[in-house]
Formats: C-alpha cells, structure tokens, sequence
C-alpha cells in the first residue's frame, strides 16, 4: 500500500498530525501497534485530560534547546485546542493555575480525535508491529500486516513511560539508525524511592498528603507532597524529580509562605509541646514523628532562642537524598529524546533526512506538570500536519 504520509504512533502527536495532513488532502495511514488509539491520553490525567495550560511558555519546558518549542506553541495556541473541543460540545474545567481538564473525562478526547480522523479521511491500521523502516525513494515499513510505502514519514511514537500502554523504544531506534542524535533519556514527573533509614519514617505517614514546596538546585515547586510506602508523590514531588539527578539532595519546605521562627516566637511564654505546636500547621501524624526524629520536643518555654532558630531551619530545610525514582512503570514522561538540533522547529523535519519528521514526546521537549506535555504533542504534531 502507498500513501502519501505514514505516521507511526495513534497517541496525541500521531493523531493531531493526522488531523492537519488529511485535512490539507494528503492520503494518510496512521500505524500503532496496541489495539486502540491514544491510550495514554485516555489515562491521562487521572482519566480527565488534563490538555492543555491555558500559559504555555517555554520556561515550562525542559529541552537542550529551550528556544526550540516557540515556533510551535506561536501557530498552535490552548485555544486553538480549546476551539476543537468547543466544535465537538466537549465540556471542561479549570483545576487550578491554568489547567484545563475534560469534565466527563478523557474518552470524549478520544472520540472527538477518532472523528476528526474519520472525517480527514484518516486510515488507522492497528495491532501493527513495525519489523523494518527503510528508505530509498520513498520510506518503506515492513509490518507483521504487510509492507507500506510513503513519501513522508512521521514518528510519534512517545517516550518510555508506561510501557503498559503501550510504550516503545522504536522511535529513538528509528532516530539513531537514520544517524539523528539523541539525547540520553530518563523518566521524569516520577515518585522518588527512598533508602531505607528515610522510607521507615515515610512509610509511617504513608497516606499523609501536605502542602509543601520541594526545591533541587535552586527550581521550587510548591504544591502536595504525598508520603507513600515506597517513598514521594504527588504533584510537587514529580515537578521536581525533572530536575532530579542521582545523588543530589532534594529540600522540602514544611511551611512555606511562613517564618516558623517568628510564629516560635509568639508563642514561646507558652507551656505547649513542640510537636502539638507544629500540629496547628502540620498533620498531626507528621509533626509528632518529625519530632521524634529531627528534635527534643519539650514545652516551648524550656527553649533558648538558638534552639528555636535550628528547628525552624529544619522546618524550612527537610534535606532528603532520594534513592532513585520509580522508573519508566510510573513516570509520567520520558527526559530526553530526539535532539532537536537534528529538527526544523517550524516543520519537525530531520533537517539530514528529508520526508521524515519527529513530533511529540519522541523529541527532546519535556514538559513540566499541568497539560504542558499534551500540549506539546498536539502543537508538535499540528505544524507537522502542514508539511508532511
Ligand atoms: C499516567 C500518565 C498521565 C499523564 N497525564 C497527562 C496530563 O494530564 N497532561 C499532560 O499534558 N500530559 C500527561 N501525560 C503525558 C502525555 O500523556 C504524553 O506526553 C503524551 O501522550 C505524548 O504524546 P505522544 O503522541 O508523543 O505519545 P503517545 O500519546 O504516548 O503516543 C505514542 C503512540 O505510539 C505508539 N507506539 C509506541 N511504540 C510503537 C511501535 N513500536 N509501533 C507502533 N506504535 C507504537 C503507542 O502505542 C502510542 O499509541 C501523562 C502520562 C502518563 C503516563
């Protein structure tokens, strides 16, 4: 079978491409090897979506080359997305700070891509399993369901995570034997694990959620920290564990916003106990094992200014060495990726390859916590619609 533009990858970027292209008339065969489209979007979220951030800028992404993504975000806007879904009745939702969620959840996302392909005249050929990808004149792919040629070809295939899903390497295998150079690639928006002394203190508040801000080498988040019987989660821990690498120490803020030293110090004529001190502002459970570990806990009238001061540095300093991150099982992304030195930011075209192009989480674009990902892999694989 011949087409005009093949697209590997029935995800976000995949299928957004698909969308642009069979739009412009292009004949289009979209390729995945699961047995549905766009799994990973339909899990997204906690099963709501979360699509696009109302501000997308470049400083919420992590890349070699942070300038790379602005040609994108410029021709496709959140409300570009957001006028898509309005054509399609599809409801949403602000969560907070910009993110936009499905109100009835991520299949009516999937239903509305599903139609827009079927009205692009999209074909989609799944349970497919790529064994070669050639080029000469054209791009030719050997599959388990036969051979299929193109002009161009569009990778879209995504990172690593959640290999449950569906999740392959062939993308970066694809970069690499076409000679394109990719960066090294890491699960990233991932739980930390802890070493043993840390995960004993941890598994005991397992279930306790705070708010907190989480800091490694000087990038903040604030946001929950959620204690678990493997280590950290919840959104602040995974913003920062992008910034993460082996060894360094992450710092964790238990009030921030506040100067415990000062609130010690309104309150030190008073006979209360540390640990019921801190319980005005921290769980209960928290405060109390917290004390036991990092300090005496007496009434505060029995402290010198001093001592006062080195608790609330240690309020202010929780310092923590993960032991590693929960890996690509549960990572939300993948670090890393296609060199974007190797790419055309105005068309995702392999500037040595011509016809073949890399769109989505593939490339080495990652972006932080609240609908930045998908948003790129929509962008991403809207301006390449137009070129393909
Ligand atoms: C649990 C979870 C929750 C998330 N929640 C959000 C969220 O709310 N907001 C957000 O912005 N981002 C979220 N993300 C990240 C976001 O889903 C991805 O960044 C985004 O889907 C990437 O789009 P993509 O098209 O590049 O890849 P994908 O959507 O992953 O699509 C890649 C496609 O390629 C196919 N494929 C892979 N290997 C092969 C192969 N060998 N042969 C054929 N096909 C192949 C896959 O089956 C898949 O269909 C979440 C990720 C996870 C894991």
């Amino acid at each position: 079978m011949k087409k005009d533009v093949i697209i590997i990858g029935a995800g976000a970027s995949g299928l957004m491409c698909a969308i642009e292209a069979g739009g412009r008339g292009r004949s289009v065969l979209v390729i995945d090897h699961t047995e549905r489209i766009g799994k990973k979007v339909l899990i997204s979220g906690g099963g709501r979506c979360n699509f696009t951030n109302r501000d997308i800028r470049p400083e919420n992404y992590i890349s070699r080359n942070p300038h790379f993504c602005k040609s994108a975000f410029s021709r496709f806007t959140p409300d570009n997305f957001i006028a898509m879904l309005e054509r399609h009745g599809i409801k949403y939702y602000e969560k907070e700070a910009g993110q936009l969620f499905c109100a009835e959840g991520s299949g009516e996302i999937i239903e509305m891509l599903q139609e827009e392909c079927s009205k692009a005249a999209v074909e989609i050929c799944l349970s497919c399993r790529i064994e070669d990808v050639k080029r000469d004149s054209l791009f030719s792919l050997s599959t388990n369901l036969g051979t299929f040629q193109s002009e161009s070809l569009v990778v879209a295939t995504g990172g690593l995570s959640y290999p449950k899903v569906g999740a392959t390497e062939i993308g970066y295998r694809i970069a690499r034997e076409f000679g394109l150079k990719v960066n090294s690639l890491k699960p990233a928006l991932v739980p930390f694990t802890l070493n043993p002394q840390d995960l004993k203190i941890v598994m005991e508040l397992s279930g306790v959620s705070i708010n907190a801000s989480v800091s490694c080498k000087g990038k903040e988040f604030r946001g929950d920290i959620l204690f678990t019987h493997r280590g950290l989660s919840g959104p602040a821990v995974l913003q920062i564990s992008s910034y993460w690498n082996a060894g360094e120490e992450i710092v964790i803020n238990l009030l921030p916003g506040m100067d415990a030293y000062e609130f010690f110090l309104t309150r030190r004529q008073g006979r209360m106990e540390m640990r019921n001190l801190l319980s005005e502002f921290l769980p209960k459970r928290l405060a109390h094992i917290w004390c036991d570990l990092y300090i005496k806990s007496k009434p505060a009238n029995q402290y010198s200014d001093k001592e006062l001061g080195v608790i609330a540095r240690q309020i202010h300093n929780w310092t923590i060495i993960p032991a590693g991150t929960e890996g690509y099982n549960t990572a939300e992304v993948t670090l890393g990726g296609v060199d974007t030195n190797e790419l055309s930011s105005k068309t995702m075209e392999a500037k040595k390859v011509p016809g073949l192009y890399f769109t989505g989480e593939v490339v080495d674009v990652t972006g932080q916590l609240g609908g930045y990902n998908l948003h790129w892999a929509w962008a991403s694989g809207f301006v390449a619609g137009h070129y393909v």
